[in-house]
């Protein structure tokens, strides 16, 4: 259903002495697919490129090259009432709620916007149909975003995305706020709500403890690129990629890895900028495998080995830190 081909998204800048311009390509070719129904769960450390993803695909940034498509089409360039199937639910509830409006007209705005998706006398029923959907009480449609909790909120944004009815919602570390208890009820929500409605996300998350039973595939994303990807079995189970097998060694909830046998991986040295990748492989500037041939050359992500594509030439899921 969403396909994006060779993606380089990012930002225009105007720096230096004589205000030249340049380029910060915070995503550097992601090739990425969801299909129908699925949840694919896109993973990596803050700064690596997650929220321009979202941002390219929700057309709020135009990519610098390759394509973003949407049964097949592409979405650059779509009215917006055609692209109206792909949703988007951010991170800060707080933010993304007009403290002015009541929840009735906070969600009944997209039907202006997109007129033809609700009958105007259906507006009420369609409301208190939408808030019993996620969790919420409808009489307290007439009610302000500050009369609600943080997870309320992220209810009532959840409804406000899911009254157009798209077939994709995109997540941009949309639990990532909330306390654990509050994520796990989140989460729960979203599950009933894939299986009700049956659809799709791109779940975009810095915590790989959240995903482990939630996301039917795995896209590990760093600097910009995807170095690993595959079933969420297989991600957690065998990872190969020393990125992935970091993130997972540092995840507290996440036990797959310390069942290995594998030890806490303390990754040293700074996040590189976007804005000067190092040669070759991406991670190789923070890596503990990475030799001559990872400054020269970029690892294609295929299997190496493995059953799943791994971007690394040293991949390997047997042998941790070795
Ligand atoms: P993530 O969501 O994974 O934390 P982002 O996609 O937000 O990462 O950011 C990726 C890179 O792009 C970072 O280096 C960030 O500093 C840079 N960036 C994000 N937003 C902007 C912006 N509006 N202008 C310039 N650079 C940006
Ligand atoms: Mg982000």
């Amino acid at each position: 259903m969403l396909e994006l081909v060779d993606l380089v998204a990012g930002y225009r800048t105007r720096q230096g002495l004589f205000g030249r311009r340049g380029e910060i390509r915070a995503v550097a070719g992601v090739n990425l697919t969801v299909a129908a129904g699925e949840t694919v769960c896109l993973v990596g450390e803050s700064g690596c490129g997650k929220s321009t993803v979202a941002r390219a695909v929700v057309n709020l940034i135009r990519p610098f090259e390759g394509e973003i498509r949407f049964d097949g089409r592409s979405l650059v360039g779509m009215s917006r009432d055609q692209r109206r199937e792909v949703q988007l639910v951010f991170q800060d509830p707080y933010a993304s709620l007009n403290p002015r409006m009541t929840v009735r007209e906070l969600i009944t705005e997209a039907w202006r916007i997109h007129p033809g998706v609700v009958a105007r006398d259906q507006w009420d029923a369609e409301v208190a149909s939408l808030l019993e959907r996620v969790g919420l009480n409808p009489a307290h449609a007439s009610r302000y975003p500050h009369q609600f909790s943080g997870g309320q909120r992220q209810r009532i944004c959840i409804a406000r995305a899911l009254s157009v009815r798209p077939r994709l919602i995109v997540l941009d570390e949309a639990v990532s706020a909330l306390d654990v208890s509050i994520q796990a009820q989140i989460l729960a929500l979203l599950r009933k709500l894939r299986d009700e409605l049956g659809v799709a996300y791109l779940f975009i998350t810095h915590d790989l403890g959240v995903v482990r039973h939630f996301a039917d595939r795995v896209a590990v994303m760093h600097l910009g690129t995807i170095v690993e990807t595959g079933d969420t079995e297989q991600i957690y189970r065998s990872p190969a990629h020393p990125y992935t097998q970091a993130l997972l060694s540092a995840a507290p909830s996440v036990d797959d890895w310390r069942d290995q046998g594998g030890e806490e991986i303390v990754l040293t040295g700074d996040v590189p900028s976007p804005l000067h990748p190092p040669t070759g492989c991406r991670f190789r500037t923070r890596c503990w495998k990475a030799d001559e041939r990872c400054r020269t050359e970029e690892p294609a992500l295929e299997p190496h080995g493995t059953d799943h594509p791994v971007a690394c030439h040293y991949a390997s899921v047997l042998s941790p830190r070795s």
